[in-house]
């Protein structure tokens, strides 16, 4: 699909027709589906240098999808790589104009489902022969995704947010509100720096949906 596009990252902005083959198959998600935001996709995808066989290597990267203006200009606005970013975390902090309206986040988990996780990804120090596992469960959006999209969406009125990972690319519209963890004794548990420490509430299963990107299809294939 050959496309016209406008790309704004921070202090580069650019005109091009490019060839369009992130997803060969149409999703029936009309963000996933749409032209800009899929070239968003694969660009934060193609950075998270998921071909690098160290696990390390596999730095996230982030997006939001704007309104621009309010005019219907949709524009893609990359998260500025971050010194702290890791394969677990982005800051995906965005550039956007007062005038933007933000609609859409987007970032990556440069594994596959029931990979190792690298050391970086853990909070605390493991024991020896201990690991984290990516994407226990259902992988997409996690306990800390849902909270930025809770914030995002309460704040900035950020409609949802899309985490591509090697099976899937998933959509997920936050909770409905945060709990606050808290101990046996009705305590608040606070995290090292002394903040509160919250969960989101288990509602927000039902705002995710996931589309796989290996595609059986014959008229789709592996992106
Ligand atoms: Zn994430």
């Amino acid at each position: 699909m050959d496309v016209r596009y406008y790309v704004q990252s921070v202090g580069l902005a650019r005109h091009a027709t490019v060839h369009v083959s992130v997803v060969d198959c149409l999703t029936g998600d009309s963000v996933i589906d749409n032209p800009i935001f899929r070239l968003g996709l694969k660009s934060i995808w193609d950075s998270t240098n998921t071909n690098d066989t160290h696990l390390e290597s596999h730095i996230e990267h982030g997006l939001y999808e704007i309104d621009s203006a309010g005019t219907h200009n949709l524009k893609v606005l990359f998260g500025p790589h971050d010194a702290m970013d890791t394969p677990c975390r982005n800051l995906n902090s965005v550039a956007a104009q007062p005038t933007d309206v933000l609609l859409f986040s987007a970032h990556t988990h440069g594994f596959a489902l029931g990979d190792s996780l690298p050391p970086t990804c853990s909070d605390s120090a493991l024991a020896p022969n201990q690991y984290r596992i990516y994407g226990i469960g259902d992988g997409g959006l996690s306990p800390a995704d849902q909270i930025r999209q809770y914030t995002d969406r309460t704040e900035y009125g950020v409609k949802a947010m899309y985490v591509i990972d090697k099976d899937s690319i998933y959509r997920g519209a936050g909770p409905a509100g945060l709990d606050t963890l808290k101990d046996g004794a009705g305590t608040p548990i606070l995290d090292s720096r002394g903040r509160v420490q919250l969960s989101p509430t288990s509602d927000w299963r039902d705002s995710t949906h996931a589309f796989p990107r290996r595609q059986t299809s014959p008229n789709c294939s592996v992106y």
